[in-house]
């Protein structure tokens, strides 16, 4: 899936130079807060002080601190030619090299809720998604 993000600089987008960034976090897709049952999992995360949730562009992500263990100490993968799948397709400008810094991050379960303030305490439904 392409996610539309808000990107920093996406003229040649490359990993050269780059300290391998996505290998020193676990950046996972999740969902949006439309639901009082959903609300509750993405606080309960932030209870964590690993986690960070953020949003960029119109997608959910949950941040887990934490180095890969196979990044070496020169910051380059000791497993690349086996590199998982995930991070075949992880690549610039969608990555945290070339995302916007003004991207919402939310630390602690109270940034989420004063996030969410603004529209009534929840998310609202993606059109089309909405139950029947
Ligand atoms: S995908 Fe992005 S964050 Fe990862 S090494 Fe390449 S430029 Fe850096
Ligand atoms: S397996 Fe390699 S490319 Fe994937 S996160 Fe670990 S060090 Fe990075």
């Amino acid at each position: 899936m392409r996610i539309d993000l808000p990107l920093i600089n996406p003229s040649n987008p490359s990993c050269a130079g780059c300290p391998a960034l996505c290998c020193h976090n676990l950046t996972l897709p999740t969902s949006a807060p439309t639901t009082e049952d959903g609300l509750r999992d993405l606080k309960w995360r932030l209870h964590f002080d690993t986690v960070k949730i953020c949003i960029l562009g119109k997608q959910w992500f949950m941040i887990v601190s934490g180095r890969c263990r196979f990044l070496d100490d020169h910051n380059m993968c000791a497993i690349y030619e086996q590199r998982p799948k995930q991070c075949r397709e992880y690549n610039p400008p969608y990555c945290e090299r070339y995302i916007d810094p003004g991207a919402l991050v939310f630390h602690t379960p109270a940034d989420l809720e004063a996030y969410l303030e603004q529209f009534g305490g929840l998310m609202p439904e993606p059109p089309g998604e909405s139950a029947p």
